[in-house]
C-alpha cells in the first residue's frame, strides 16, 4: 500500500500494490510540463488506484493533435496521477510520501528526444522512444 499528495495536499491518492518499477519519460512534452529532465512514474491497475480526497481540484490539459494528457493541481500546480487508459494510471513517482521504499529505475524511454544536458546515471534500461513492459 502507498500513499501520496500533491504540495498542499488539496489532492490525495493511495495505491494498493507493492511499488517496484519506475518509467522515467524523457520526451520534450514531459520536459515542459515539468521543467526538469522529464518525469518519473509508476504505473498501476486502475483498480488498484483510488482517490483519497480532492479530485475536484484537479485540472488536465490535452495537448492539441497528440496523445498527451497531463493533469496537475489547481491550487499548488503539482503533476498528478491521470488514467492513460481504461486499464491503467500513470503516478508521477515524486507524489508518493510512504510505501515507495522498494522502487527503483527501471526504465527510460524516449530517450531518442532526451535533453542533450540529460545525462542518465542509473542502471535503468533504455528505450529510444515509447516501451511497453
Ligand atoms: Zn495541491
Ligand atoms: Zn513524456
Amino acid at each position: 500500500m502507498a500513499h501520496g499528495e500533491c504540495n498542499c495536499g488539496a489532492v490525495a491518492f493511495e495505491i494498493n500494490t507493492e511499488l517496484t518499477q519506475i518509467y522515467v519519460c524523457h520526451c520534450s512534452i514531459c520536459r515542459k510540463s515539468t521543467g526538469a529532465n522529464g518525469i518519473p512514474v509508476v504505473v498501476v491497475n486502475n483498480s488498484d488506484f483510488r482517490w483519497v480526497r480532492g479530485e475536484e481540484h484537479m485540472a488536465t490539459w490535452k495537448k492539441p493533435d497528440t496523445d498527451w494528457q497531463g493533469w496537475f493541481c489547481q491550487t499548488c500546480g503539482s503533476p498528478l496521477p491521470g488514467a492513460n487508459d481504461d486499464a491503467r494510471t500513470f503516478v508521477p513517482v515524486g507524489l508518493i510520501s510512504t510505501g515507495g521504499e522498494n522502487l527503483k529505475v527501471a526504465h527510460h524511454i524516449w530517450v531518442d528526444s532526451k535533453a542533450s544536458w540529460d545525462e542518465i546515471g542509473d542502471g535503468g534500461k533504455q528505450h529510444l522512444q515509447a516501451f511497453e513492459g
